[in-house]
């Protein structure tokens, strides 16, 4: 092979046994660091036949510190902490909310040990999963009872699947929504084997045209709260309660998607009224689905809750098992419905409820305090201030809605034809930090809404090895 080349590479063996591999060995294994050895030394091959190569670029030392490098960078984890300043809160890419304590307690518990999932300790016979927090739900909720997915998508897809498959679904033309990533109701719909009778225009649907649409086909009615997007001007929606009364005249459950939802009045803590899923319950509609971890503030799940019996059908559906939940985050979701149990203490004790409600004047002062900190690490070239800025619940949740907040505002003083360019590079330096920062561009700027940034030293303890055009 490489005979009549001058230089040679270590042997594998060698290698293995040379004292600055040893460490590599025990740490990281002996198969891992063979197989580095092997990669590293197939690519530099080529290099030493061409002779591009020096013998100190090829001496063991030098190997062994490439190798470690690869290792570590191998080992370390691709699900990755980051610094959420984007100003959404609820931010589905960034996972959605965050849990509170007495819930990750409850997801180690339940990772560590065995645990009533499907069990009925006072019988000691085989019990259901959805029994863990069906009293909770109903407490909270005035559901007569509820089944547990995947996310909402699910809770959805599985409602419509039980519920009016090989039937119509009547719904709104206002409704038919998109959310993020795919999820049409009208795809769900078919693939629900449901279907789909719209009725109504896009900006005003009457009860008559609901009615109109009811026939010997019909198997429910669907409301879809429309989280992502507003409908504004000249326009007709029919109130829950008038259509329950309608769907129930013709023997047809309604079916509401809350999407969000939340268990609470939300303009308690001063924020945008979202219906609550007692009130929908209330004004008679059959079946509501929501989600877990948009404002629930809980972990990512689907509640289906409502009247018992449909409720029974659906937990019947094969699709049940498909999509059901796993025990971590049963034990999550039970942990933050007990939270709301105390509802005085919940923005104290529930992540997203605090960072929804962290009061203006606050978040301002952070901005103050650490825009000096910021101007100094960026240099001249940047402008930074401490501005107020508008932040957004997210996850679809109030689309319009706006949440008072602070950035700080990070401007490059350069000519026009380079700002993008120093803005993208800004972007990326922040995301290449230990714990990456993520923020927004917008007019000419880059935003970080300090809105999230509860973990201030960790924050700036990076912050010096910003790599940043100066
Ligand atoms: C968010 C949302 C969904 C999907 O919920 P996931 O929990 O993300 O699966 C469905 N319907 C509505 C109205 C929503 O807002």
């Amino acid at each position: 092979m490489s005979s009549s080349v001058a230089l040679r590479l270590p042997s594998i063996d060698g290698l293995l046994r040379h004292p600055a591999c040893a460490p590599l060995a025990e740490r990281y294994g002996r198969d891992s660091l063979l197989t580095g050895l092997r990669q590293l030394l197939d690519e530099l091959r080529p290099g030493v036949l061409s002779g591009q190569l020096s013998a100190v670029e090829i001496g063991a030392e030098v190997l062994a510190g490439r190798v470690g490098e690869r290792l570590a960078q191998q080992q370390r984890s691709q699900v990755r902490r980051v610094f959420n300043l984007t100003g959404t809160v609820l931010h589905t890419n960034l996972g959605r909310a965050l849990l509170p304590d007495e819930a990750i307690e409850a997801v180690q518990m339940a990772a560590r040990y065995p645990l009533n999932l499907e069990f009925d300790l006072a019988s000691g016979k085989r019990g259901d999963r959805d029994d863990l927090i069906e009293g909770l739900i109903r407490e909270l909720t005035g559901a007569e009872a509820v089944t547990v997915v995947n996310n909402n998508a699910a809770a959805v897809l599985l409602t419509l699947n039980s519920l009016g498959a090989r039937k119509e679904g009547i719904i709104s033309r206002g409704q038919l929504i998109e959310i993020g990533g795919a999820f049409r109701i009208p795809d769900i719909m078919a693939r629900a084997g449901v279907r789909l009778h719209e009725v109504g225009t896009t900006n005003r649907t009457h009860a008559r045209d609901y009615e109109a649409a009811i026939g010997p086909r019909s198997g429910l009615i669907m409301r879809v709260h429309a989280s992502n997007y507003s409908i504004e001007g000249f326009t007709a929606r029919v109130p829950t309660a008038e259509l329950a009364a309608l769907a129930h005249a013709h023997g047809l459950p309604l079916l509401e998607d809350l999407g969000s939802g939340s268990l609470l009045d939300l303009t308690r803590w001063g924020l945008p009224a979202e219906p609550t899923v007692r009130q929908a319950l209330l004004d008679g509609a059959d079946i509501v689905t929501f989600s877990g971890d948009k404002l629930l503030g809980g972990p990512q799940a689907g509640l289906i809750v409502g009247r018992k019996e449909l409720i029974a059908k659906i937990k019947k559906n094969p699709l049940k098992r498909a999509l059901r939940v796993d025990k971590l985050t049963l034990a999550a979701l039970e942990a933050v419905l007990g939270l709301y149990r105390d509802p005085d203490r919940l923005a104290e004790r529930l992540p997203s409820l605090r960072l929804l409600t962290r009061p203006q004047a606050d978040i301002c002062a952070q901005a103050s305090r650490l825009q000096p900190l910021l101007a100094e690490i960026l240099g001249s070239v940047w402008q930074v201030s401490a501005v107020e800025a508008l932040g957004m619940i997210g996850s679809g949740s109030q689309p319009v809605a706006r949440l008072p907040s602070a950035a700080l505002c990070c401007r490059p003083q350069v000519s026009k034809r380079l700002r993008g360019r120093y803005l993208l590079n800004l972007e990326a330096a922040l995301r290449a930090l230990p714990i990456p920062v993520l923020g927004r561009i917008d007019d000419d700027a880059l935003w970080l809404d300090l809105r999230q940034l509860d973990d201030e030293p960790a924050w700036l303890a990076q912050l010096p090895q910003l790599q940043v055009d100066r």
